[in-house]
C-alpha cells in the first residue's frame, strides 16, 4: 500500500499545558526523590503523557488525598481550582506551584468580579468548570446545552452575565447565547462574554481545512480530554473518514485505502511526540510489507496490522 502522512502543525499541547508539563519536569526529580511531587488532577488528559510523567516522579492525585495530605508539594494544572483548594492547601501547610494557565485565571477573577445571575456554558464537574463556579462562590448556573437542568434556575427577567468554559466550540457557544436571548424577557438583558481561548478558537476552521485535505484524518486524544471531543467532533464533520484514538494498538488496517494522504492531529493535550510516533507507525506499517507482514505476527491479529 503506499500513503502519504502528513501531521497537522497547529496541534499539540496549547501553551497552558507546555507552561505546566514544563513546570512539573523542573520540579521532578525521579521516583527516589525525598520530596515527591503531587499533581491534583491529571495534570494533562492523555494517558501516555501521564504515564511518561509518572516514570519521572510525578503523582496524581485526588481532592481526598489531598484533604488528608500536610507539608507536601501539589502542583496546579492548567484548568484552575475553586479558592477552597488555595484554603486547604494553607490549612495543612501544602506548598502549591501555581499552574493554573493565564487565560484561565484571567476568567476567573472577571467572573468574581461579576455581580447578578451568572451563567457557564461548559461541562458539568470539569475541572475547569469546578473551578469557575468557585470563582463565583458557588452562584454561576452551568448549562451543557439546551436541554440542562442548570436552564430551569435562570430567571430570564433579570441581566445574564454568560461565560463560555474556554475549551468549548465557539459555533455552540453562539448558538446557546442565541437560544438563551431569545428566552430573555423585557428589559432583562443578556451580556455574552468572549472566552473561548483564542488557542482553541482560531483551530477550528483551519482543522476543518485540515480534515477536507486528507483523505483519512487519524485523531489522537485521550478519553477524558474535553478539547479533543470537540476537536474530533469537527473532524468528523468535514471528513467521515475521521477516526479518534487513544493508543497506536486501536488502529484498523481497514481505515486506509492504497493512495490515501492520511492527516495527523490532535487536542490541546496531545503531545507532539504522540502525533510523531503515529505518523512513523502508519508510514512503517502501511508503506512496507515486510513491516506490516512483522507487525502482523506480532500481534498475531490480522484486524490490526
Ligand atoms: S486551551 Fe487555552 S485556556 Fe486552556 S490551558 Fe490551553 S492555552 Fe490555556
Amino acid at each position: 500500500m503506499r500513503i502519504k502522512v502528513e501531521i497537522d502543525e497547529r496541534s499539540g499541547f496549547c501553551y497552558g499545558v507546555i507552561r505546566a508539563v514544563k513546570t512539573a519536569e523542573d520540579n521532578l526529580g525521579g521516583k527516589s526523590k525525598k520530596n515527591p511531587l503531587y499533581s491534583l488532577g491529571d495534570i494533562v488528559h492523555n494517558s501516555s503523557e501521564l504515564n511518561r510523567l509518572s516514570e519521572k516522579g510525578l503523582h496524581i492525585i485526588d481532592m481526598e488525598e489531598m484533604k488528608n495530605m500536610h507539608g507536601t508539594t501539589v502542583l496546579i494544572r492548567a484548568h484552575g481550582e475553586p479558592p477552597q483548594t488555595y484554603e486547604l492547601a494553607k490549612r495543612n501547610n501544602i506548598r502549591i506551584i501555581d499552574c493554573t494557565c493565564p487565560v484561565v485565571l484571567q476568567l476567573q477573577k472577571k467572573i468574581a468580579k461579576t455581580d447578578g445571575q451568572v451563567v457557564i456554558f461548559g461541562k458539568l464537574g470539569h475541572a475547569e468548570v469546578n473551578g469557575l463556579v468557585g470563582s463565583s462562590g458557588g452562584r454561576a448556573i452551568v448549562i451543557e446545552n439546551m436541554n440542562s437542568e442548570g436552564l430551569e434556575r435562570i430567571d430570564f427577567k433579570k441581566d445574564i452575565n454568560i461565560f463560555s468554559q474556554t475549551t468549548k466550540d465557539p459555533g455552540e457557544y453562539q448558538q446557546v447565547c442565541g437560544i438563551i436571548n431569545g428566552k430573555m424577557e423585557e428589559g432583562a438583558k443578556l451580556i455574552v462574554h468572549d472566552t473561548i481561548c483564542r488557542q482553541v478558537a482560531s483551530r477550528h476552521a483551519q482543522l476543518s481545512q485540515f480534515a477536507k485535505q486528507h483523505d483519512v484524518i487519524v485523531f489522537v486524544s485521550g478519553q477524558e480530554s474535553s478539547n479533543g471531543k470537540v476537536l474530533y467532533e469537527l473532524c468528523k464533520k468535514n471528513n467521515s473518514r475521521s477516526y479518534k484514538i487513544e493508543s497506536l494498538q486501536q488502529i484498523k488496517k481497514e481505515w486506509f485505502k492504497d493512495g490515501d494522504t492520511i492527516g495527523i492531529c490532535g487536542a490541546t493535550s496531545t503531545p507532539k511526540w504522540q502525533l510523531t510516533s503515529c505518523a512513523r507507525f502508519l508510514k512503517i506499517t502501511l508503506n512496507n510489507y515486510i513491516c506490516s507482514t512483522l507487525f502482523k505476527f506480532i500481534y498475531g491479529n490480522y484486524r490490526r496490522f
